[in-house]
């Protein structure tokens, strides 16, 4: 049974929000966009469909991208045009971003998830914004605090969200929200569903969760980042030590780690998911 969820979030070296401040002077010429060839072969051979959450510019620069994406029966999902946080946007700045990413994808884009997870109190017009524009579903919602993000005491399976409850059905909400998955570490509530928790954490962490999951019968939802799958793209930047760790931290090991975790479990994209379930 396909339960599980794969993200793809689909950006270039200079859009992560850590790296973003120190890259600010450099020519931001796309290059991780030249490893997606390799990101599609691993889900051809782990039989897996996948969504790609898609910085809009990278379409704009290389507009093939989405057949390719498109042809392998994966879905395209929207990331903002140029990886903004939802905190730097306006309802209208984000509705004329949502048109101008319409054109690109041909119409077929039917789900968001917000950079940096950065869909919060003050930034909950976009789901309002979303819903105007007849997207289904929303993936934004991380179920326990970090540092940079997320909410306690949030529901874990699917829920209709509303810009009025982020973290809990509303009967009345018009969209799906697909919150990402959590586990415990030590104790701790952790998420276990991508970046540099999944290539941090050991990989039993992530695996037992996902199965946690599959026995309460709810989709396991986990993200990977494009740079982390192909990260010989990845030109050299300077960090301070802090921004480097999280960025860079076991980077090598995201692909071999997602892998296995695609050879035991299976996972599809949000729009089949949506098709079976809703
Ligand atoms: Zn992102």
């Amino acid at each position: 049974m396909n339960n599980n969820l794969l993200g793809i979030d689909f950006e270039d070296w200079y859009h992560p929000q850590l790296v973003q401040p120190f890259v600010k002077d450099l020519k931001h010429e796309p290059k991780i966009i030249n490893g997606i060839e390799k990101i599609i072969e691993l889900l051809r051979k782990t039989e897996t469909s996948a969504t790609f959450f898609m910085v809009g510019e990278l379409l704009e620069h290389k507009p093939s991208i989405l057949d390719l994406i498109l042809d392998n029966d994966h879905e395209i999902g929207f990331h903002t045009m140029r990886h903004s946080s939802l905190n730097d946007l306006t309802k209208e700045k984000f509705l004329d971003e949502l048109d101008v990413f319409d054109k690109l994808s041909n119409g077929k884009s039917k789900g968001f998830r917000a950079p940096t997870f950065s869909l919060n109190q003050n930034t909950s017009w976009a789901i309002d914004a979303l819903v105007e524009k007849n997207y289904l579903y929303d993936s934004s919602i991380m179920p326990v605090k970090t540092q940079l993000y997320g909410f306690e005491n949030c529901q874990k399976d699917p829920f209709t969200i509303s810009s009025s409850s982020l973290t809990k059905n509303d009967p009345n909400g018009k969209l799906i929200e697909y919150p990402l998955s959590v586990g415990t570490f030590f104790g701790k509530n952790v998420p276990i569903s991508g970046g540099f928790y999944l290539r941090s954490l050991p990989l039993g962490t992530s695996l037992n969760s996902i199965s946690k999951y599959e026995r309460q019968n709810i989709p396991a939802t986990i993200y990977v980042h494009s740079w982390e799958l192909t990260p010989e793209f990845m030109p050299e930047i300077k960090l301070p030590l802090k921004e480097r760790f999280v960025t860079f931290h076991n980077i090598k090991k995201t692909y071999s780690r997602l892998e296995k975790i695609l050879e035991q479990h299976n996972f599809t994209s949000f729009e089949n998911h949506l098709k079976n379930y809703f």
